[in-house]
């Protein structure tokens, strides 16, 4: 007979003795950002830890250079069920580790580490996947996604992550679906004092569709995001712009509402490609993300361990605005959950900002790296002892997704 109890005390000694190993890696990779599908070095230290503990890793997966596959447990060929731990490692440009994604990364491995330890007491296996690029400024982002469309998720269980947050929370809130698109405005080149009759400005269409999606905005419904910056706006002020081009990030609550929203921004820029007479090209930049669909029963499995090593976990968000994540096309394949850990006290705190770049290096966001990696070891616990918990969580996923279809 398994003792949970023990098996849970002794993942979170194992941590606790890695402390100092899995909070150097954390600050080393917040003192070296790399963006998206760029995280060389990131990847290489993370898959170095688990590689001197002994967990073979696959480097690549999905062909992904900076993806990997740790499969810890028996065999190689490990049996189901099978519980993925979810590791993120990439930064913003411009402003390195402004969402934390180096405490991410760390956690994973240090819950991988942990639960090596006790692997010969669970029913069942572990893989740490090393998932590139969730940050959507890198071309091709979405490293989930390509890993969903893989195939990789077909043999998994559960997947749980940590990400780092203004309050402790694991909650039934979904973030927003998300897509991405680019828009290229083709004009002619002229003269711009000598002949501009001759030019046709492919700048003016983008600005004609900056505004004709402002305007948009007030139509839509609230919680509609649409978000852009102009990637290129001609070379010089004496030349009509012959190309122009931007971006638009639009987000939903949910996939349909979204690709209706999709086509009506594609509207804009269409009408302002009429205006001006440019000819227009748009693309889906990266794959689109999912909103979340997070599984009660990991919700309730995470919360009761967080709080039993003493993270003041707070379900009841007090804070509201949501972001994207790739982890929702994971959460739609299989039961899902995603935990949120404070690494600030300053609730107001945004992501993606300076004062939360410094968040993820400070003390506060080493322990809370630290816990996280406690809390998704003993998670794992449950999963791999009690066969009960992936059954429920799994009908508990099969009514969502059916909610959901609806
Ligand atoms: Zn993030």
């Amino acid at each position: 007979m398994v003792d949970v109890k023990q098996l849970k005390q002794r993942v979170c000694d194992a941590v606790d003795r890695r402390a100092t190993e899995l909070i150097d890696t954390a600050d080393w990779i917040h003192a070296h950002p790399e963006i998206g599908h760029q995280e060389v070095e990131a990847s290489k230290r993370l898959a170095g830890m688990l590689e001197t503990a002994g967990i073979p890793v696959e480097m690549g997966t999905a062909g992904m250079a900076t993806a990997f596959k740790a499969v810890l447990g028996a065999p190689a060929n490990t049996p189901r069920p099978r519980v993925a731990i979810l590791a993120e490692y990439d930064a913003l440009p411009g402003l390195g580790h402004g969402c934390g994604h180096n405490l991410i990364g760390t956690s994973a491995i240090g819950a991988g580490l942990a639960l090596q330890e006790v692997a010969a007491d669970l029913t069942g296996s572990i893989w740490v996947l090393g998932t590139p690029a969730e940050e959507s400024a890198a071309p091709n982002s979405g490293g989930k996604v390509h890993m969903v469309n893989a195939g990789v998720f077909n043999d998994v269980d559960a997947a749980i992550m940590f990400h780092p947050g203004t309050e402790s929370a694991v909650t039934l809130d979904r973030s927003l679906a998300a897509r991405g698109f680019e828009f290229y405005f083709h004009g002619r080149a002229a003269h711009a004092a000598g002949a501009p009759e001759e030019g046709i400005n492919a700048l003016d269409a983008v600005v004609l569709m900056y505004n004709a999606v402002s305007v948009l905005r007030q139509q839509v419904r609230s919680d509609v995001r649409i978000h852009g910056i102009i990637l290129s706006g001609g070379a010089a002020a004496n030349i009509i712009p012959d190309y122009a081009a931007i971006r638009y990030r639009t987000r939903a609550d949910d996939s349909e509402y979204l690709e209706e929203v999709v086509q009506r921004v594609v509207g804009c820029a269409e009408g302002a490609a009429r205006a001006t007479g440019c000819r227009l090209e748009w693309k889906e930049y990266m794959p689109g993300y999912e909103n979340t669909m997070p599984n009660k029963v990991l919700l309730e499995l995470m919360t009761t361990n967080l709080r039993s090593i003493g993270v003041a976990v707070n379900n009841e968000r007090r804070r509201s605005g949501r972001g994207s994540t790739d982890f929702g096309n994971v959460s739609r394949r299989v039961p899902g959950i995603e935990a949120r850990i404070a690494i600030t006290d300053v609730l107001e705190t945004p992501g993606h900002s300076v004062a939360f770049r410094e968040a993820a290096g400070s003390d506060q966001g080493r322990q809370a790296m630290l816990v996280a990696a406690k809390g998704l070891a003993m998670t794992a616990v449950d999963l791999l002892t009690n066969p009960d918990y992936l059954k429920k969580a799994k009908s508990v996923f099969d009514d969502d997704l059916r909610a959901a279809r609806r």
